[in-house]
């Protein structure tokens, strides 16, 4: 029997299969959750769908989540095939190449605008849409977030801005969705080696800083976010909202 039987989660995030999104799900499913996938945009289809079909998933649709209409669209068709939603899992950012390195001063209107909206907003965007299909199933949102919201770290610039948009986002739709029966947490992961990161300037001196520093001398693991995820999307944290956890091998607790 899975901690997971019998309940569907809709996943935000796969690009290829180095993304957080998809060692989440893989987790999720061998737990026994039923799993639709979104894919942002027409490019990544050829990449998201075979990775979601291999994991028995029907619901594959696009979403770019600055589209309202789009957005809407997932909702609907998960409304008419299910009926209801037990998990969400955002695990999604991006900001201009140019805004992820040099100084955080030189961040244009536009740029600052663009990574807020795709990296921090869409969060509300989903959960508003996914709170009727969750409400009163003790069902959780998580999201992904990064220690470039609580500190500075070069380079990470607008990207850190945003993800401290993101984490106080959750906690205020925690609070609200809270009385719906409804968890939001955030995962503050480590650096690991994603498209995503790849687009942020000087990326291996972060991971070796982590190796060299953390309690645990090592770099996180796909499968330590996807562990954590699991935990935190079944009833086993069923007391735990508003929170944000550390997967980081213990490197933000570190002082001098
Ligand atoms: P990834 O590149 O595999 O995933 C990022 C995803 O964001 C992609 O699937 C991409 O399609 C999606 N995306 C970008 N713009 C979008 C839009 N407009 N609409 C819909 N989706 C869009 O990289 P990842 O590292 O797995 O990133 C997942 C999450 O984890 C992100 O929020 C990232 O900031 C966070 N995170 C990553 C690390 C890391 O070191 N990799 C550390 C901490 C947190």
């Amino acid at each position: 029997m899975g901690l997971l039987d019998g309940k569907k989660g809709i996943i935000f995030g796969v690009a290829n299969d180095k993304s957080i999104a998809w060692a989440i799900a893989r987790i999720l499913k061998k737990e026994g959750m039923e799993l639709a996938f979104t894919y942002a945009g027409e490019a990544l289809e050829s990449r998201v769908r075979p990775l979601a079909e291999s994991l028995g998933s029907r619901i594959i649709l696009p979403c770019d989540v600055t589209d309202d209409g789009q957005i809407d669209s997932v909702f609907d068709a998960v409304g008419r095939e299910w009926g209801s939603l037990d998990g969400l899992v955002h695990s999604l950012a991006f900001a201009r190449k140019e805004e992820l390195k040099g100084e955080y001063l030189t961040t244009s209107r536009d740029g600052f605008r663009l990574a807020l909206d795709v990296s921090a907003y869409s969060l509300v965007a989903l959960a508003r849409r996914a709170a009727p299909l969750m409400e009163g199933r003790g069902g959780g949102i998580i999201t992904l977030s990064y220690y470039g919201s609580e500190k500075v770290i070069q380079n990470y610039n607008v990207m850190g801005v945003a993800k401290a948009a993101l984490e106080a986002s959750a906690m205020y739709l925690a609070a609200d969705l809270g009385p719906k029966n409804i968890r939001v947490n955030t995962i503050s992961a480590g650096p690991v080696k994603t498209l995503a990161a790849m687009g942020i300037t000087g990326f291996k001196t972060i991971l070796d800083s982590v190796e060299s520093r953390s309690p645990l001398r090592r770099n996180i693991t796909l499968d330590d976010v996807a562990g954590t995820a699991l935990y935190l999307l079944s009833g086993l944290s069923s007391g735990v909202t508003g929170e944000v956890i550390h997967v980081d091998a213990g490197y933000s607790i570190m002082g001098v």
